[in-house]
C-alpha cells in the first residue's frame, strides 16, 4: 500500500458519538479489519446499556429545540454538511476503501452522491408542505405535518457512507433526531460522515452515533418509549426480524432490504451496449449491494452473442486493491461473504450449474472472489433464489416475454429490476408487470438522491429519496377549526 495509508491507520480510533462528545464506549474492544489483506486497521469500544440510555435521553432532549429551529436554519446546517462532505472527500474515500475494500473511484462516487443525498434532503425540509381542506363558511380543516421524533437507525457496510447518510439526512431534515447504528465492520466511515453533520452546526444530542452488539442494540433502542421511528437497511432475515420488534412496540419502520434483480434482455436489445453497462454494474462493490444484476434473462435468439460477450468482458475485471487506480474489483467485505458465495456457487455446480468464468475465492491474503458467470442453474440451486450479494451473475434463456416477466416475478424479492428494449410495447408491459419498487429499462440507474429508493415483497417498505424522503419521519395532523 501507498505512505499515506499509514497515517490513516494510525489515527484510527472509531469513536461514538453520544450528546455531542466523541467517547469511547465503556464496553468491549473490536478490531477492524482491512479486507485486502485482512490486517487490523485498529480497534473500537462497544457502547455500554448506560451508554445507550444517555444516547436516547440525549436524542429526546435535543428534539425539543431541533423541532423548533426554524426551517432555514436546519436547512443551513444540513447544506454545510453537505459542503463538507465534498471537502473532505478523498479522505473520506480512502477511508471507506481501507474499511470496506471497493475501488477508490466508486468510493469518490459514493462520496459525491452522499453529498447530494443530503443537498436534496435539506431541499425537501423546505417542502414538508401540509395543506387546507375546503369545509363550510367558519369551518377550516388544516392538515400540518410535523417530525415523528427521535428515530432509531441501522446501517451495513457495503455502502458505509451513502446509507449512513441516508439515515441521518431525512430524518434531520424532517426535524427527528437520531440515534445510529452504524456498521461495526466500517466505523471510521461513519465517523467521518457524522463529524461533517457537527462541524456543520448541528447541536448536541441530534445526532448520537453507536457501535456495539447489533442484536443488543436494536432491541434496547427499538423497544425504549423515547424511539418514535425505525429506519434499517440491511438482510431480508434481519429485516424481518427489525420490521417484528418494530411491529411489538407499535413504531413504524423503514426496510430497505435485499434483492435478487432480474435482468431481462430481448432479443431487440443493443447487446453491446448492454453488456457493457451490465459488467460495470455487476461487478461494481464486487457484487454487495441490494440492487446488483443477477438473474439474466436473456431471450434465445440472442443468447450465445449475449453471453459470449458478457463472459469476455467480465473476465478482464481486474482485481486488487481498491487504492491502486487500476483496480477494477476489490476484495469482498469479509470472509462471512467469502463463506457464503462459495457454497452457493458449490451448491450450484454439485446440482449441475456450468462455470463460465470465475467461480473461486483467489488472491494472496485478502477476501477476493473472482467476478463469476453461472449458467444451466437449476431452479432448485440455493443460489437461484438467494441473494448472492456477491459478484456472480446467473444466466439463462427464454423463449417469450411472459415467461420472462413470471420467471422474474418468481422469487419473494422485489427491489430493482432491469430491462433492455427498444421495442416500446415490451418496455410498457415490463413497467406495467415487472414486481419490483425501481425498474430501470437500457440503462443502470444508481440511486440518485431525486428518486424514491425502495422495494415491494420481501424487499421492504418505506421510501428513502425523491418527494417521498421525509414521509418516514413525519406525522400528519389534523387541526379542524370553527371559528369561534
Ligand atoms: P447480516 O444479515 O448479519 O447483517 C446485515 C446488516 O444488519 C449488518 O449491517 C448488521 O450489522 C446488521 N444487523 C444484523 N443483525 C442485526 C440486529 N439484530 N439488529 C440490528 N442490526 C443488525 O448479514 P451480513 O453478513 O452483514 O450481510 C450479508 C447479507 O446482508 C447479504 O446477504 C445481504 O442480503 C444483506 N445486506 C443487504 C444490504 C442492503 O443494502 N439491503 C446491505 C448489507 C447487507
Amino acid at each position: 500500500m501507498n505512505a499515506p495509508d499509514k497515517t490513516t491507520v494510525s489515527a484510527y480510533r472509531p469513536l461514538s458519538l453520544i450528546d455531542g462528545e466523541w467517547t469511547s464506549g465503556g464496553g468491549p474492544e473490536e478490531a477492524v479489519t482491512n479486507p485486502v489483506d485482512r490486517s487490523v486497521l485498529g480497534t473500537f469500544a462497544h457502547v455500554t446499556e448506560d451508554d445507550l440510555a444517555r444516547a436516547v435521553a440525549a436524542a429526546s432532549r435535543a428534539f425539543v429545540s431541533w423541532r423548533s429551529m426554524p426551517v432555514r436554519t436546519r436547512v443551513q446546517m444540513l447544506e454545510r454538511a453537505a459542503q463538507l462532505l465534498r471537502e473532505r472527500g478523498e479522505d473520506i474515500a480512502r477511508t471507506m476503501t481501507l474499511e470496506q475494500g471497493k475501488p477508490i473511484g466508486e468510493a469518490r462516487f459514493e462520496v459525491e452522491r452522499a453529498a447530494n443525498l443530503v443537498s436534496w434532503d435539506a431541499a425537501e425540509a423546505q417542502r414538508a408542505y401540509g395543506r387546507v381542506i375546503p369545509m363550510e363558511p367558519g369551518l377550516q380543516h388544516t392538515v400540518v405535518r410535523q417530525p415523528i421524533g427521535p428515530v432509531a437507525s441501522f446501517t451495513p457496510w457495503n455502502f458505509p457512507l451513502s446509507s449512513v447518510i441516508r439515515k441521518v439526512a431525512g430524518p434531520l431534515a424532517a426535524g427527528c433526531t437520531v440515534v445510529l447504528k452504524a456498521s461495526e465492520e466500517t466505523p471510521a466511515t461513519a465517523c467521518a460522515a457524522i463529524r461533517c453533520f457537527t462541524d456543520a452546526g448541528v447541536p448536541p444530542g441530534v445526532i448520537n452515533l453507536v457501535f456495539g452488539v447489533p442484536a443488543t442494540i436494536s432491541s434496547y433502542l427499538i423497544a425504549h418509549p423515547a424511539i418514535r421511528a425505525v429506519a434499517f437497511t440491511g438482510s431480508v432475515p434481519v429485516g424481518r426480524h427489525i420490521g417484528a420488534l418494530a411491529a411489538q412496540h407499535l413504531k413504524p419502520a423503514i426496510l430497505e432490504l435485499g434483492g435478487h434483480a432480474p435482468v431481462i434482455i430481448c432479443a431487440d436489445a443493443d447487446i453491446e451496449d448492454a453488456c457493457l453497462k451490465l459488467v460495470a454494474a455487476k461487478y461494481f462493490n464486487a457484487g454487495q449491494a441490494c440492487i446488483s444484476p443477477t438473474r439474466f434473462l436473456i431471450e434465445a435468439p440472442v443468447y450465445e452473442a449475449f453471453k459470449t460477450r458478457f463472459v469476455e468482458l467480465a473476465s478482464k475485471v481486474t482485481l486488487g486493491n481498491g487504492l491502486e487506480p487500476t483496480t477494477m474489483m476489490g476484495p469482498l467485505a469479509n470472509q462471512r461473504r467469502i463463506d457464503a458465495i462459495v457454497e452457493l456457487v458449490e451448491d450450484a455446480k454439485a446440482r449441475g450449474a456450468d462455470v463460465l468464468c470465475g467461480g473461486r475465492a483467489g488472491g494472496a491474503q485478502g477476501t477476493f472472489f473472482e467476478p463469476t458467470v453461472l449458467e444451466n442453474v437449476p431452479e432448485d440451486a440455493r443460489i437461484a433464489t438467494s441473494e448472492p450479494f456477491g459478484p456472480v451473475a446467473l444466466l439463462s434463456r427464454f423463449e417469450r416475454l411472459d415467461e420472462a416477466i413470471t420467471r422474474a416475478n418468481s422469487l419473494p424479492y422485489g427491489l430493482a429490476g432491469y430491462a433492455f428494449t427498444r421495442s416500446s410495447r415490451a418496455a410498457a408491459r415490463l413497467t406495467e408487470e415487472v414486481e419490483c419498487g425501481m425498474l430501470s429499462i437500457n440503462h443502470l440507474w444508481t440511486g440518485t438522491a431525486e428518486a424514491p429508493f425502495g422495494g415491494v415483497k420481501d424487499s421492504g417498505y418505506g421510501r428513502e429519496g425523491g418527494e417521498e424522503s421525509l414521509d418516514g419521519y413525519l406525522v400528519t395532523r389534523l387541526v379542524s377549526h370553527r371559528a369561534a
